[in-house]
Parts: C-alpha cells; structure tokens; sequence
C-alpha cells in the first residue's frame, strides 16, 4: 500500500499566477484536495477530476468545518494512504493556523511537506505598489494580528515596542478593529500623519485601495463598506504607491468583461483583456464540435493533392481538418502542391503552428477579402476546397463559383449553442454589473440573444457591446443590439483595441464632466 503523504500548499494572495510551480505540480497529482474559502476557482482547475475536493470554509461567522476537524480529516486521509493537498490562502504559516495541522500530522505519523506560499502581507502592498520595505523609508517589517482589539486590557501585543520607530507595520484581519489599532499606535508614539493603506482583495481584479494617515483613517473607512479581506499597511513607504501605482492603475482595471468565445478559443482574447486589467467573466455562447459525419471531410483529404486551393476561414477549419488528417494517420503532407489561403492572423497561426506557411493572407481579416483576393490572383478552372462550419457563413462559394472556381465546400467542424447560460453570469448580465461584452462572432451574437430570450436586446443593452467587425455589429444590428465599439482590424487584438479604445472615450469623458 502507498504511504500517505500530505502537502500544505501555500496559494498565494488571490491572483492564481502567484502560485508557486511546485504548489502548481502537488495540486496536479493531488488526490484529495482540502481547500478555503477566498481562493480563485481557477487554481482547482490543475487538479485532476478524479480527486477528492474538500471545502473546510472558514468564514469569520461561519467555519464550514472547525479547525478540529480539518485536522482530523487531515490524518484520515493521509492515514489512508492518499496523496492530499491542503491548500491554503497566502502563506500557510502567516495566521494560517498551519502549524496546527501538522502537529497534528506528527502526532499521528503521517508524512508531510510544506510548499510556502506568496502572502497577502507583502503581495497585497505590492499589488498597490507599495514596497514593504525601501532603503530610503523602511528597513523592517513587521507583520501582525488585527484579529484581537487592541483596547482589551489582555492584548498580547506589545505595543510599545510595535509602535514606535519607522519600519512598516501590517496589519492581517484588522480593518474591523482599525479604530483600536490606530488608538495604540498613537497612543505609543506613531506620527498622526503616518501614511496608511487598506488594501482590499489585493491581487485580484477587484482589488480597492484606501489611503489616509493614521490621523483620518478611521474616519473615512467609517463612512464606507469595506469588508475583508484588507490588510491594512502603515508606514512611510505608503507614499510610494503615488509613483508606484501599477495593478490598478491599468487601462481596463475595474472593468468586467464578458468573452462570449468558445471555451477552446477564449484564452488569447481573455489573457490580452486580463493583463489590460480586465476582470474576465466567461459566457461561451458557442461550442465547437465535430462534424457529425466525417465522409464529406475524408473524401476532401484523400482528393487533397488535387485541389488548386485550401482555404482556411477560421482557425477552427484548420484544426478540424488537420485534427482528421492525423486521426486518419496522415500529415501535412497529403496537401501536396495544393495552395494554402488563410483569412487573417489567428487562422495563419494555426497554420504555422503545423508547419505551413499560407501562400495567401489578405491585408484586412475579412472572408470578402479572401475572396477578392484569390480572384485576382485568377481562379478560373481551379477547383477549391473551403473547409468550414456547418452553418451558413457568407457567400465565399458563390463568389469563388462565380468566378469560373469549382469549389467544394466540406463540413471540418459544427458550431454549437450551449444549452444555456451559468446562472452567475446571467444574473450579472441582467443586474448590468458587467461594462462590456465582446463578440468575436456573427454566431456568439445570435446565440447570446437566443440564450437570454425574449428580452435579450435590452440586457445586453446594459453593457457596452465591442465586436469583431461589420458582419458581426450587422447581426448584432439586426437582432435590435446596439454596437457600442466595432474592431477596425477584425483580429483578437484588434477587437481588444477597440474595447480599449472605447474605455478611453469613456474615461475621457467623465473626466471632462
Ligand atoms: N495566510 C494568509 C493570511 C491568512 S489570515 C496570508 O499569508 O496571506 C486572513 C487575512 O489575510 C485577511 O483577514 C486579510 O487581512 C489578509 N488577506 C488575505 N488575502 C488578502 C488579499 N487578497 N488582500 C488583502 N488582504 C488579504
């Protein structure tokens, strides 16, 4: 029988790329995973589905399991010869109650190791871009409990050595003690006009900032919600943030975007979104799937050499076809001398990615381009092969056809509707708490409308709407949507500089109300 063994794995602050690799490889050979509260959904997606997944909670009021029994179902697990990961937020050992567990571990002789993690005393300041500390401003640190107020006779805190001095002081699960805390630290000798920031939710997309002085704070946090988890940051290197400011001060920060792409094909548009600043929520309004039946495809590949001309509408087409061509146990080479066209940049780089180079790409990322452009180059008597969706698309066929081609249309892939929305993020988008919705299709477009129904038009009316390009804002149009931002170049970064482009306007804008 295998040995238990049990990993406390740290998970960072909140943003999932602040895990550490090695806390990353344990959750992926995890098979029993206990985790908290406050951590990004995202970070389970490395473990595999067969694992055992553990919610042990803890909210202040509520514990989803006692201390207690996370370590008793700790031992369980690892007793039992499992692989388990326990993960938890920041670092384990910074007010993790991690030390607790592994005694408990060690009483009962399971095996254990300990993957530190980035803690949210220091990230959080960095993510506001305050430095912990700085030759110029701070050469300690100090990181403390705000758990216990400080007013009560008993406070194990010494004050009057914590107070004093220059070096930064945190302060961990305080904002709802801040009054108490402030009380001490001038009671004991800080400046009142000591700089102070309440860093909220730090590293995440939503991330608030506060600042004061340790003479006003208390007053403006009284006057406003500001739920944990806050970790509140005092010390001179707090000005710092002024220059410093990088995490929010990022052209999208604090703007919910919705990618309606399918869940294959949202990451290159959701990361440029991201690292602008955008939080991502994602509403797939399509999926790719395979054809239903693979005749027309295979007829198509093993009459490859034949064609004058493959073309490549989408990215899709060209995993639909080379996705077959592998399956059938071939490569590339079955296209023998036939030429290669690619509509724009995210089709050529699926291209590249197996080893081909388009012998024709169009200036603007449009299928009419295609079109006009094969043309010129003289189609006439060629026969051409247009693998693409199963749904109706814009007339390239009738065009090519028309210009003396025989041109075979095959079905490489169908786009699908999912049955519905997750209920999360229909209720953002009826609530209007999301700034804009992009569609990267004609077919996201239809699909949203028919998944919101009857009153689609004016939900999505609630956010800014951002597309592709004219075909897409022309059925946007025709479903009664207005086109707040249309790409000028019909790519992903394109459709991504027009939702920046936008939200200037709109910063402008209210900057000159
Ligand atoms: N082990 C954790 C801290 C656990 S105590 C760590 O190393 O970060 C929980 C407290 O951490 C919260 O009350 C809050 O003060 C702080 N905290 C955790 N995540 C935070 C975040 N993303 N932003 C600000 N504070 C955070």
């Amino acid at each position: 029988m295998s040995k238990g063994f049990v990993s406390l794995v740290g998970a960072g602050p909140g943003d999932p790329g602040l895990l550490t690799v090695k806390g990353m490889q344990r959750l992926q050979s995890a098979e029993v995973v206990l985790y908290d509260r406050l951590l990004d959904p995202a970070l389970l997606d490395y473990v595999p589905t067969s694992a055992e997944r553990v919610y042990v909670g803890k909210e202040a009021a509520r514990h989803a399991l006692s201390q207690g029994e996370i370590n008793q179902l700790l031992v369980a697990r690892g007793l039992a010869g499992k692989r388990v990961v326990r993960l938890k937020g920041g670092d384990p050992f910074v007010f993790g109650r991690g030390g607790e567990e592994l005694e408990a571990l060690h009483q009962a002789g399971v095996a254990f190791e300990v993957v530190p993690g980035v803690t949210s005393s220091i990230a959080a300041a960095a993510y506001a871009g305050i430095p912990i500390t700085h030759r110029s401003h701070a050469s300690s640190f100090t990181v403390v409990t705000g758990h216990e107020d400080p007013t009560k006779p008993d406070s194990s805190l010494q004050w009057e050595h914590l107070a004093p001095g220059t070096g930064t002081l945190v302060f961990l699960m305080g904002v709802e003690n801040l009054e108490g805390i402030v009380t001490r630290l001038l009671q004991h000798g800080r400046a009142p006009e000591t700089p102070v920031a309440l860093v909220r939710r730090g590293t995440w997309a939503d991330q608030e900032v506060l600042t004061g002085t340790l003479a006003d704070i208390a007053r403006q946090v009284a006057g406003r919600d500001f739920p944990s988890p806050a970790v509140i940051v005092v010390g001179e290197v707090v000005r710092l943030r002024d220059a410093f400011r990088w995490w929010d001060a990022r052209p999208l920060f604090g703007k919910r975007v919705v990618v309606t792409r399918a869940r294959e094909q949202a990451s290159e548009l959701a990361a440029q979104l991201s690292t602008l600043g955008a939080e991502i929520i994602e509403a797939p309004a399509i999926h790719i799937a395979k054809p239903a039946s693979f005749e027309a495809l295979d007829a198509a590949i093993a009459g490859l050499a034949a064609y004058g001309w493959v073309v490549f509408t989408s990215a899709n087409g060209v995993t639909g076809l080379f996705g077959r061509l592998q399956a059938l146990g071939a490569d590339a080479r079955r296209l023998g001398v036939a030429r290669v066209a690619a509509v724009g940049p995210g089709t050529t780089a699926a291209l590249n990615a197996r080893g081909i180079r388009p012998d024709y790409v169009p200036e603007r990322a449009l299928t009419a381009a295609v079109a006009e452009g094969l043309i010129a180059q003289g189609v006439s008597g060629q026969r051409i092969l247009l693998p693409r969706t199963d749904i109706v698309g814009e007339d390239l066929a009738g065009e090519l056809t028309a210009a003396g081609a025989t041109v075979d249309q095959v079905v490489a892939y169908r786009t699908l509707s999912p049955d519905t929305l997750e209920p999360e993020v229909e209720a953002l988008l009826r609530s209007g708490e999301v700034d804009v919705i992009t569609f990267a299709s004609a077919s996201t477009v239809r699909n949203l409308c028919a998944l919101l129904g009857d009153d689609a038009a004016a939900v999505i009316g609630r956010s800014t709407v951002a597309t592709i390009g004219p075909i897409t804002s022309q059925v946007a149009r025709e479903l009664g949507v207005r086109v707040d931002a249309e790409a000028t170049d019909h790519t992903v970064p394109g459709l991504v500089e027009a939702v920046l482009q936008h939200a200037a306007g709109q910063a402008l804008a209210a900057s000159r109300s």
